[in-house]
């Protein structure tokens, strides 16, 4: 199952990513405590802190959670990310803050979170520049990215995937 999990998020209906993503998807309502995560110093936030919570969050083999919030995540020396998971792992957070707004921010959001799972269930980055699993240094390369995986990263993807029970729901 694929969770989403907001925190403290603009984004009306988080569910928005099913429509992209044919997983089965719940929106999780939970409150977390995100005080720890503030880096005062960078006025930004702990990506790292963030990952752990949806991380934990999951609990199952074929369990993906999403987090998803506003504000502005940094980790290690990357002054800001667009979102960061846990390599063959259960979670990755996607943070909307540097993403835009409108349709726009709608549709790199979804390219983030489809990129992040794919790091969540194994693939790494691709240097097809059309890949979602393109790695993105500013706007300009997500919004050159199509919304989903070139055909080798797909072909892994979906065999990752079998390998953790999780079946698409196209
Ligand atoms: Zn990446
Ligand atoms: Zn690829």
């Amino acid at each position: 199952m694929l969770y989403m999990l907001p925190f403290e998020t603009s984004v009306e209906d988080p569910n928005v990513l099913s429509e992209e993503i044919p997983f089965k998807n719940q929106v999780l309502e939970e409150h977390v405590e995100l005080e720890d995560m503030y880096d005062p110093n960078r006025g930004q936030y702990k990506g790292r802190g963030y990952l752990e919570v949806c991380s934990k969050r999951g609990e199952k083999l074929d369990d993906i959670v999403i987090g998803l919030t506003d504000h502005d995540l940094f980790t290690g020396h990357l002054n800001f990310i667009f979102g960061l998971a846990e390599k063959d792992g259960k979670g990755c957070i996607i943070s909307t803050h540097r993403l835009g707004d409108g349709e726009k921010m709608k549709e790199r959001m979804i390219k983030e979170a489809v990129h992040e799972i794919g790091h969540v269930v194994g693939l790494e980055h691709c240097s097809n520049r059309r890949c979602v699993m393109h790695f993105s240094n500013s706007l300009l390369d997500t919004d050159k990215k199509s919304k989903w995986y070139c055909r080798s990263c797909e072909k892994r993807f979906e065999s990752l995937l079998k390998k953790r029970r999780i079946f698409l729901d196209y």
